[in-house]
């Protein structure tokens, strides 16, 4: 076996390693140890394409100060959130929407003008695309995954969430995360994949590759309103998706 598919394999092993006891925890079998973040390991990028083997990454730190026991509880702790300027044009905090124990989460990067009227991600153009990857493609309802995006609040003329605004909104997408326990998270875009990768390294050379979020597989792809406007990329997105249902199968025989 080639040093990088030992460490695709070493990569995909921790992380269902870490599902089963996430799981077994969620079951109350067992209290896995979290971390505070001040006190624990820092929640260092990954290497690219590397296994993300420490302790931080099995046994990933919450959001210290969120409490919320579940989905409903850490919508509420957002409340009608004024955490950050995007507020200021909002019209709905776009929390997520799906199976609150979904194996598949799909993470994009902030709500636009449909998504903003409707509270609800993906549910223009773009979204319409993201449920024929998930019903068409993958063979799940949307209903069966769930999604979210990096920032709850439309940013202004659709254009990138700026830092400060990424930093108070993230803590609230790894709790989600954290509750759902996803086995796999499909990061869409450019600016999702370098947020939850911490990383510069253009979408082009992260695709396609299985990275590790926390511990969690993670498959960059393309945003399906880069597909809208580049179609002839849709057959690399079908491979990075043909990649994602075989973990799932591997995982749930
Ligand atoms: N683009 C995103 O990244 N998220 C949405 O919810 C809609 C479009």
């Amino acid at each position: 076996m080639s040093q990088t598919s030992d460490s695709t394999e070493l990569l995909l092993l921790a992380s269902s390693l870490r599902r089963h006891l996430q799981r077994r925890g969620q079951a109350g079998m067992l209290r896995i140890a979290r971390h505070n973040r001040s006190q624990g390991s820092p929640s260092a990028p990954n290497p690219v394409g590397s296994i993300g083997g420490t302790e931080g990454d099995l046994f990933w730190p919450s959001a210290p100060s969120l409490g919320a026991g579940n989905l409903e509880e850490l919508r509420a702790e957002i409340g009608d959130c004024r955490r950050c300027k995007l507020c200021s044009g909002r019209t709905n905090v776009v929390f997520g929407v799906g199976n609150p124990r979904a194996k598949l989460m799909f993470v994009g990067e902030g709500p636009g003008r449909d998504e903003d009227l409707q509270g609800e991600p993906f549910v223009g153009r773009a979204g319409q695309l993201l449920t024929d990857i998930i019903t068409k493609g993958i063979g799940l309802r949307r209903e069966d995954v769930y999604i979210a995006n990096v920032v709850k609040c439309r940013p202004p003329d659709n254009r990138n969430p700026e830092p400060e605004e990424v930093a108070a909104c993230e803590p609230f997408l790894k709790k989600q995360i954290d509750l759902i326990g996803p086995e796999i998270i499909v990061a869409l875009g450019k600016f999702a994949v370098q947020t939850l990768l911490q990383s510069k390294i253009p979408i082009t050379k992260l695709r396609g590759k299985w990275h590790s979020y926390h511990g969690i597989k993670l498959m960059p792809t393309f945003h399906p309103a880069y597909l809208l406007r580049n179609p002839a990329d849709k057959k690399l997105v079908w491979e990075d998706i043909k990649k994602v249902i075989q973990e799932m199968r591997r995982e749930n025989p």
